[in-house]
């Protein structure tokens, strides 16, 4: 069954994307790439920006970020 509409997907950072305060790996990163070119992804956390930025890389547009 097709979702009704456009479709975001958020994902929480540590414990999720990461191991928790650590960086992501290239598996992960590499299956978040791909994921996004069918539909919109987005990362939450608790972290302040530098440390996201620290764990996903310094390109948080492609994690759907935008400053
Ligand atoms: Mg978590």
């Amino acid at each position: 069954m097709a979702a009704p509409g456009p479709v975001l997907c958020l994902f929480d950072i540590d414990g999720t994307l990461t191991a928790p305060r650590q960086k992501i790996t290239k598996e992960m990163d590499a299956f978040l790439q791909k994921l996004r070119q069918k539909l919109k992804i987005g990362v939450v956390g608790g972290s302040d920006f530098e440390k996201v930025r620290e764990q996903l890389g310094d390109d948080h547009s492609k994690y759907g970020g935008h400053r």
